[in-house]
């Protein structure tokens, strides 16, 4: 187990933010993070599990413990011929493990390549690009209960995932379920989703096989979106409001070019990006922090922002929207 004292938080966020935690702990397997669990000095702090910080922004320095898994690795635990299951370790680089499974011939993860973070928080955030979702390939979530110490498998059914959301970030179990692998199931005659996005305009005439999805996924997400390696920022800000087809109908009068998209026979998801582009408020900025010129649902760190800049620029855009829009913004960002 490592344990760090003072300690900066600057590679652990992707915002960029130079924040410091009074300890920063890592387990390297299970048995560690029992011995944590047993630790008085532990649970007398405030405390939070991160992945890489690519969803998280910090408002300021963390007067606690910032625990990090590094469990790592992939095992194949049982294989069909149709299917394989991968027993993957939380702190596992995400796109590190699709890239893997492209190698090998494992369909079903392609599409979700170069989403930063890792395994572990796949499963909490039920990651989403392209038409895909990580919850349409975890089998099962083995993960250690805070309040207990006891460790629960749980099936796919019991992880409860719909969009951007799952049992983990129910609001009475966020933060008390340490996860340490995750076991997908990969198929082997993989099926393709080549119809969101411009995947299929980026193939254009080459075969279609998972390494060119990959790779046209890899292209456009670059084109779109800021590098956090040189740009700090956390992917999408806000998730994309569900609002019900009554609330649509009263707006499309005014905005008949609104983009949406039928959740159901009562609810429509309309784009965040769209609803903020159309308040003017691509480019603003608050202190260091400014909405991305490019994708608006993206706010970015130009370098000198605290996490507070960050925030007060969500909060301005949350503001103008529901004025606009009469619709409430929800950040998918965890502040920490
Ligand atoms: C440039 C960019 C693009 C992005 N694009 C997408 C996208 O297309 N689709 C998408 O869905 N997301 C996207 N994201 C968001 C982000 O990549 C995902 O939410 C990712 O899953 C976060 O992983 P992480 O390891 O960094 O987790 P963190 O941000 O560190 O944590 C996220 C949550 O998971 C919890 N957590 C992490 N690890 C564990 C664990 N082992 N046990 C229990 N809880 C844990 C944390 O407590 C927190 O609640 C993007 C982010 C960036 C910066």
């Amino acid at each position: 187990m490592r344990i760090e004292q003072n300690y900066s938080l600057l590679k652990h966020n992707t915002f960029g933010l130079d924040v410091k935690t009074k300890y920063f702990v890592e387990y390297e397997n299970e048995a560690d993070l029992q011995a944590l669990f047993r630790d008085e000095y532990f649970f007398s702090q405030q405390f939070w599990h991160i992945g890489q910080g690519s969803n998280l922004l910090f408002l300021g320095d963390f007067d606690g413990i910032i625990i990090h898994s590094a469990i790592q690795g992939v095992e194949k635990i049982k294989e069909t011929a149709g299917f394989v299951w991968l027993k993957a370790g939380a702190g596992t680089d995400w796109d590190s493990f699709v890239a893997y499974c492209v190698e090998n011939g494992w369909g079903g993860l392609e599409n979700l390549s170069l989403i930063p973070g890792e395994v572990g928080a796949s499963a909490v955030q039920n990651i989403g690009a392209y038409g895909a979702e990580a919850a349409e390939c975890i089998e099962e979530v083995h993960a250690y209960f805070l309040e207990t110490g006891e460790k629960k498998i749980f099936s796919n059914a019991e992880c409860a995932y719909s969009y951007r959301h799952s049992f983990f970030k129910e609001p009475e179990n966020k933060g008390k379920y340490y996860i340490t692998y995750v076991v997908y199931k990969l198929s082997k005659k993989p099926e393709f989703r080549l119809d969101y996005g411009n995947i299929r305009e980026h193939l254009a005439d080459k075969p279609v096989n998972l390494d060119t999805v990959r790779q046209a996924v890899i292209a456009i997400r670059e084109s779109k979106l800021p590098d956090p390696k040189k740009t700090g920022n956390a992917g999408s800000f806000f998730v994309n409001p569900y609002i019900c087809i009554a609330h649509y109908e009263g707006l499309k009068k005014h905005y008949p070019d609104m983009p949406h998209y039928p959740v159901n026979d009562e609810v429509v998801k309309v784009p965040a990006a769209w609803l903020i582009e159309r308040c003017g408020l691509k480019g603003k900025t608050i202190g260091g922090a400014a909405v991305h010129e490019k994708q608006p649902l993206v706010i970015i760190n130009q370098g000198n922002a605290t996490g507070q800049d960050i925030a007060d620029l969500a909060a301005e855009i949350c503001r103008a929207v529901k004025e606009k829009f009469f619709i409430d913004l929800s950040p998918e960002v965890n502040f920490i």
